[in-house]
C-alpha cells in the first residue's frame, strides 16, 4: 500500500506530463504535430518523475532519520490519541528540556516534588503529582504504582523519536523489520488485560509475567513491547532471535534498556521479557547494559518491586 504523501507524489508525476500533452494539443504551431513524440516525451517525464522519488524515498529512508514504515505501523498499533493530547506532551517535553541540566538525557525529569526518602544507593525518591521518580527516573514497578488517572495518552514524543531511530538503525544495519507493537496502555486498558490473565492463569501466575493496574510500566508512556516482521511476538518465542540479540545489544545506543533481564526475576519482580524496553536516556542506559551483562534498573536505583513494598 502507498502512503499519503506518496501517493500525492505519483499523482502530481502523472499531471505534469497530462499537462505537458494538453499544451501541446493547443500549441498553435504551423508545423505539423508529431503526436507520437510528444507521447514519448511525456511517459519519460513521468517516468523520470517516478524514478526520481523512488531514489529519494531509499535514501531518505536509508539515513535513518524517519522510517516512514516503522512509523506507520507504530501509529496504528500503539494506542494513539486526539492531537490536543500529543501537542500538551510535547509542550511539556519542551518546558522539561529547558529546566533539565542535560537535556535529552534527562528529559523526565520533573522539577519540584516532594522528596520522601532516599533508595537504599542513597538516591532521591520524590512524589509528583501522586508518580514516583527515583534519581529524576519515573518508576513504576510493583513497589510504585501510578495513579488511576495518570494517562498520557500515548509513548512519550521523545520515546517515539528514540524508537523510530532505533527501529530505522535495525532496518539499515541488518534488514529487520521491527516496530513497537505496545506501547503506552492506559489504566483500564491494562486492568482488562491483567484480569484476563488472571482469570486464565490464576493471579501467581499472571503477577510473573503482567502488571496489576496502576503498575505497568506501559502506563508511563516510557516503555514499549517490541515484535518483528515473521518472528514470535511478545512470547518466549523471541528470545534468542536475531531480532531479539540486536535488540540487547543495540538498543542502549538509543537510550533503552531491556527492563526484565534474565535470571534478574527477583530484582524487578517480572519473567524475563526479551521485547520489553524502557527509555531512561543514552547515559544511564549505556552503564546499565554494562557491555553486555544488564543492570536492572531496580539494582542500579537501590529499590525493589514487590507488591505492598516500602516505598522510601
Ligand atoms: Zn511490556
Amino acid at each position: 500500500m502507498f502512503e499519503k504523501v506518496e501517493l500525492i507524489y505519483i499523482i502530481v508525476s502523472a499531471i505534469i506530463p497530462i499537462l505537458y500533452l494538453i499544451r501541446f494539443a493547443t500549441y498553435k504551431t504551423k508545423k505539423k504535430k508529431q503526436y507520437g513524440r510528444a507521447f514519448i516525451i511525456a511517459f519519460l517525464i513521468f517516468f523520470i518523475l517516478i524514478f526520481l522519488g523512488a531514489a529519494f524515498k531509499l535514501v531518505y529512508e536509508n539515513v535513518g532519520n524517519k522510517n516512514v514504515k516503522d512509523e506507520t505501523t507504530t501509529t496504528k498499533t500503539v494506542e494513539t490519541t486526539e492531537s490536543t493530547t500529543t501537542t500538551t506532551v510535547t509542550k511539556t517535553t519542551k518546558v522539561t528540556t529547558k529546566a533539565s541540566s542535560y537535556n535529552y538525557e534527562k528529559i523526565l525529569a520533573p522539577t519540584g516534588g516532594d522528596i520522601i526518602g532516599k533508595s537504599s544507593k542513597g538516591y532521591d525518591i520524590k512524589v509528583v503529582d501522586g508518580l514516583y521518580y527515583v534519581d529524576g527516573l519515573l518508576i513504576a514497578n510493583k513497589t510504585y504504582d501510578l495513579p488511576d488517572n495518570y494517562n498520557p495518552g500515548s509513548l512519550n514524543v521523545t520515546v517515539k523519536a528514540a524508537a523510530d531511530k532505533m527501529f530505522a538503525a535495525a532496518k539499515s544495519e541488518k534488514g529487520f523489520n521491527m516496530w513497537a507493537q505496545s506501547g503506552f496502555r492506559s489504566y483500564d486498558t491494562q486492568k482488562n488485560l491483567y484480569n484476563k490473565y488472571k482469570n486464565r492463569d490464576g493471579q501467581a501466575e499472571a503477577d510473573k509475567y503482567s502488571a496489576r493496574p496502576g503498575y505497568s510500566e506501559h502506563q508511563t508512556g516510557l516503555a514499549f513491547d517490541v515484535c518483528a516482521t515473521n518472528k514470535p511476538c511478545i512470547t518466549n518465542g523471541f528470545d534468542n532471535t536475531p531480532e531479539a540479540n540486536w535488540l540487547s545489544e543495540n538498543a542502549y545506543k538509543y537510550g533503552f534498556i531491556l527492563r526484565y533481564v534474565k535470571g534478574k526475576e527477583n530484582e524487578t519482580g517480572y519473567m524475563h521479557e526479551s521485547w520489553h524496553f524502557r527509555y531512561v536516556g543514552t547515559e544511564l542506559a549505556e552503564k546499565l547494559y554494562n557491555n553486555g551483562n544488564w543492570i536492572t534498573l531496580e539494582s542500579y536505583l537501590g529499590i525493589t518491586s514487590e507488591y505492598g513494598g516500602n516505598k522510601a
